[in-house]
């Protein structure tokens, strides 16, 4: 039998798990929920999506010709395991209705480290999450971190970890915030909340990171700075990157996040989906124990792998995690 998963909150980041999660052999989504009757919901309703939604929009959802399957609470009791993705801090205000249902619960990168007391990046601690009820996925930038610093601390030591990051300033579809032109340092404070995040789930790494939001809405990019306690070449963190299967090397003319996109569209990728960290490997460059590059991160999918290799530890259908990660890339086309 399937593991029964349900989205809750089917908005960027849960319309993407739960595609992902039907995608697999051994998880099923069960229910989806939506607040209002909009054209997503629509879009889940064509899909076949069982809809959940509060009761007090059950006549909403009926006059729009989408009749709801039952309410979240009906919903959470059904499945075996909830995936919040709530906006930032409302899953906190979810974790009661969880335990009361006693089902397993993942929480995204908006929320509090605490309120799961893990924290959860594939390649870098999958075995931590076995069996656990409570997992939280850290956030698109700390996914994409710990990615590119778990496999070189392990081949080369790393001493120091700092990293600019240019942030989009918002996804494609929010039309209510910007800016539109400004670069806005954020938080102006040093250092900004992404270091502390990637020891969330790295602890022995030492990190600082600053970060600012930019006009754009379709990737972040990482400028990365290592200091390692190896004597290696380009040559030798090529290599180390290259045999990670979640970080793809960009080149062949694409020298922006705009082109990048272009190139995901062109392979057909889901709603232009990148799930990888991509890398320039020609910005691979070293400078005694220390190396520098880019990478750019997809905000809106490169979480998305991680919600399924969670699932799948907490419900212990893997034991191990480079076999998730195997099956969950073989699954979703990468
Ligand atoms: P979103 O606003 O796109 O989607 C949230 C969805 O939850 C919306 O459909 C909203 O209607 C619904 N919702 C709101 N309150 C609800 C409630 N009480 N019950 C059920 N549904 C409710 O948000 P998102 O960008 O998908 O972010 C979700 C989480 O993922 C956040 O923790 C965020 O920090 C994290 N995250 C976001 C990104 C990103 O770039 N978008 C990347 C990684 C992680």
């Amino acid at each position: 039998v399937k593991a029964k998963i349900a989205v809750n909150g089917y908005g960027t980041i849960g319309k993407r798990v739960a595609d992902a999660v039907q995608a697999q052999d051994d998880m099923e989504i069960i229910g989806i929920s939506k607040t209002k009757p909009n054209y997503e919901a629509a879009v889940a309703h064509q899909k076949g999506y069982d809809i959940y939604a509060p009761a007090s929009s059950a006549g909403a959802f009926e006059k729009a010709g989408m009749p709801i399957a039952g309410t979240i609470e009906e919903m959470v009791e059904k499945a075996d395991l909830v995936v919040d993705c709530t906006p930032g801090g409302v899953g906190e205000e979810n974790k009661p209705m969880y335990e009361r249902a006693g089902v397993k619960a993942i929480w995204q990168g908006g929320e509090e480290h605490e309120l799961a007391g893990f924290s959860f990046n594939a390649v870098s601690n999958y075995e931590g999450a076995l069996g656990r009820d409570l997992v939280r996925v850290v956030s698109c930038n700390t996914t994409g971190l710990c990615r590119v610093i778990y496999p070189i601390d392990k081949e080369l030591g790393v001493n120091k970890v700092r990293v600019t990051l240019a942030r989009r300033a918002v996804d494609p579809n929010d039309i209510k915030k910007g800016p539109i032109n400004a670069i806005v340092p954020d938080p102006i404070k040093l250092p900004s909340h992404h270091g502390p995040d990637v020891k969330s789930v790295l602890p022995n790494i030492s990190i600082t990171t600053a970060a600012m939001k930019i006009p754009t809405t379709l990737m972040h990019l990482h400028t990365v700075n290592m200091e390692v306690n190896t004597d290696c070449t380009a040559e030798d963190v090529k290599k180390i990157f290259g045999s990670q299967s979640r970080i793809r090397f960009v080149g062949q003319g694409i020298g922006s996040t705009a082109e990048i996109i272009e190139f995901a569209r062109d392979m057909g990728r889901p709603r232009n989906d990148m799930w990888e960290n991509c890398i320039w490997p020609e910005s691979i460059t070293v400078h005694e124990r220390e190396f520098y590059f880019f990478q750019a991160i997809h905000q809106e999918s490169i979480v998305v792998p991680e919600n399924v290799d969670a699932i799948r530890a907490m419900m212990e259908l893997e034991s191990d995690g480079a076999k998730s990660i195997q099956k969950t890339n073989k699954a979703l086309g990468f």
